[in-house]
């Protein structure tokens, strides 16, 4: 057969293990996953009870506009509803950009480490690309724009950084963008927007109207709980939607997913409560590094890079016999780490305590 010969050489996705099967493995009774940066309180309770009451008509397609979450969210955000698209998860606004401008000659840049779907969907595309490493976790900007050149089609800056959780600072993100070249797309992926700092977080909507090159990225999958739904979104400067919308499959949103985001963008105190518990958990999970001596990375996220004394993939192996389910930096490209995805209080109290032995071993030396 002849498939686009970049196939032969990429492996798909590896989605982590199911917890069933490693309850199975381990004979574990409960198992924490804390390796998909999903929201551990789960979602709006006005989700729940909308969900439980309306049934949307399933033999018929869903809307194809996305007309009444694209008006609600148009309304809260402050911009036009022809400024915004949306995917079925923010992952598939990351290929629809792939698809519309990257192609064999062009070439794309963004930092290592960072969201793998850039990489992934820009290789699929025939495109080269660029990647400049992180500094402490944070986006070299100054690297990435040295890294432009004529063949630069693309530019991803994640922003807060998976798997860093370092937010790009405001001043540097706005010179960046000035001294970006105006023909280079530049995709912001906020995805993780509502748990960042908001008197960090750039007014990034405003520049949307003098810079024609900017696209934001962000979704219903993180602080909204959300991620099953799949449904996430871009906002950009209205010339640049149709391109997007001719890669785009035309009913590419479920009706459910329309209808629960919409519901859960009237929820400001479910996300207010996610994010202060995310923070309070999250500054008691880092009082516990430091009293154990292991240094992380500074995260505006609900997850954080940690630095393993250890090989990463071996922490996250003693860590899965003892019941919980970390990403290895290994596979992320950041020896010698895990992410770990704040869960709830109970759930990170637990896990203290097994990092805690795992520490112990290590400097007996019974674990290396
Ligand atoms: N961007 C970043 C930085 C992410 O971490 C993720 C999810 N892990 C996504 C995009 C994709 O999110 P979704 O497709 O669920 O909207």
């Amino acid at each position: 057969m002849k498939s686009k010969h970049i196939l032969n050489k990429m492996t798909p996705y590896q989605p982590g293990k199911q917890i069933e099967e490693v309850k199975r493995e381990y004979g574990l009774d409960r198992i924490v996953k804390l390796a998909s940066n999903e929201n551990p309180f789960g979602y709006s309770g006005k989700v729940a009870d909308y969900l439980s009451s309306h049934k949307p008509a399933l033999n018929i397609y869903p809307d194809g506009y996305t007309t009444e979450l694209r008006r609600a969210l148009a309304n809260k955000l402050g911009v036009s509803e022809n400024q915004l698209i949306f995917g079925n998860g923010t992952d598939e606004i990351v290929q629809m950009i792939g698809r519309a401008y990257l192609y064999p000659g062009a070439n794309t840049v963004m930092a290592m480490p960072t969201f793998p779907q850039y990489k992934h969907n820009a290789l699929v595309e025939g495109a080269e690309v660029k990647e400049v490493p992180t500094i402490n976790g944070y986006h070299d900007l100054d690297g990435m724009l040295a890294a432009i050149d004529d063949k630069t089609n693309v530019i991803w800056l994640c922003s807060p950084n998976n798997p860093t959780g370092c937010l790009i600072p405001r001043d540097d993100l706005y010179r960046f963008i000035e001294k970006c070249p105006s023909d280079v797309l530049i995709v912001l992926d906020e995805a993780y927007f509502e748990y960042a700092d908001k008197k960090l977080q750039p007014e990034i909507l405003s520049y949307l109207e003098q810079y024609k090159n900017l696209v934001v990225l962000r979704t219903f999958s993180k602080a909204y709980g959300l991620a099953g739904l799949r449904i996430g979104y871009g906002i950009t400067n209205p010339e640049l939607i149709p391109g997007l919308d001719v890669v785009r499959g035309p009913f590419n949103t479920s009706s459910f997913a329309q209808q629960a985001a919409l519901v859960a963008l009237e929820d400001d105190e479910f996300i207010e409560d996610t994010v202060s518990r995310n923070n309070a958990i999250k500054k008691s999970f880092g009082q516990f590094l430091d009293s154990i001596g292991w240094h992380y990375f500074d995260s505006q996220t609900n997850f954080m890079l940690v630095s393993t004394p250890i090989s990463g993939d071996r922490v996250f192996q003693y860590l899965q016999e003892n019941g919980f389910i970390v990403r290895p930096g290994e596979g992320l490209g950041v020896s010698k780490t895990i992410r770990v995805t704040i869960g709830n209080e109970t759930d990170m109290q637990d896990l203290q305590e097994v990092l805690y032995q795992l520490h112990t071993k290590i400097n007996e030396g019974s674990l290396t």
